[in-house]
């Protein structure tokens, strides 16, 4: 059995961890970084960017010329290759094989590639298994797309963001420093979300989708606040009953 059907069996946990996982699922723009690093601040948590390291990859990927098709290839490459999430008060840094390469994994061409590589099931598993050593101590708010379903399926606190794509394309725009750059635009900003949506929730292994005991936030007429609000009355629940 590989690690990520392992993990979707939901597995329970052996011990009880001192401090929660908090799982953030969505998919691309709903603010689950946001959210993640206010919840990390709120109550002293770590924040992990997971995203990253599929971002640090492909990286590297593009770095050596290699297409996102081969999984043997990509693999390969991922056992030579260290990947090091520093997390800040806001958001991560993020190191590949010592490098800090926090704003290239941000660029259009590995935003692309990410989301090509993570199709991968045995890259997947390689991935997971590093991300439950990362949160095994608990005290961790983590984000993803299978944080909740495979990644920690026993996580303490789940919740899935969610909010309508054309939402959440007109968010990016405007606040990702995009308005500056006049070749893209506010529909190729959605489009492209779109397309990075589509690969993330119809991929064969670990596809995007609410683990059954998620806390389900649809922040579409929602005002930051709001959500934000709302996802640490999640959390305060928890904290209350344990
Ligand atoms: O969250 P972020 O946009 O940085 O993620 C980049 C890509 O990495 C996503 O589009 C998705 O394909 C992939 N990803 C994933 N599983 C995760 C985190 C990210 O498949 N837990």
């Amino acid at each position: 059995m590989s690690l990520a059907e392992n993990g979707a069996t939901g597995v329970p946990a052996a011990t009880k961890r001192a401090r929660p996982v908090i799982a953030i699922d969505g998919p691309a723009g709903a603010g689950k970084s946001t959210m993640a690093a206010h919840l990390a601040r709120r109550f002293g948590f770590l924040n992990l960017e997971t995203g990253a390291m599929y971002r640090a990859l492909a990286l590297k990927a593009i770095e050596h010329d290699l297409g996102f098709e081969d999984e043997g290839e990509l693999l390969e490459l991922a056992g030579r290759t260290r990947i090091a999430l520093r997390p800040q008060l806001e958001g991560n840094l993020v190191f590949l094989d010592e490098v800090d390469v926090s704003r290239r994994v941000r660029d259009g061409d590995v935003t692309s590639a990410a989301s090509r590589v993570s199709v991968h099931p045995r890259l997947r598993e390689w991935m997971v298994e590093q991300q439950r050593k990362m949160g095994a101590g608990g005290g961790v708010v983590m984000e993803g797309r299978d944080i909740g379903t495979v990644v920690f399926p026993d996580a303490e606190v789940k919740i899935f963001l969610d909010a309508a794509p054309e939402v959440r394309g007109s968010r990016r725009y405007r606040q990702g420093g995009l308005l500056a750059q006049p070749e893209v635009t506010e529909e190729g900003v959605v489009k492209e979300l779109k397309e990075r949506d589509a690969r993330d929730r119809n991929r064969a292994e670990s596809p995007l989708r609410p683990a059954d005991d998620a806390v389900v936030l649809d922040s579409t007429g929602m005002s930051l606040d709001e959500v934000l609000a709302a996802a640490e009355a999640v959390v305060l629940e928890h904290l209350r009953a344990d």
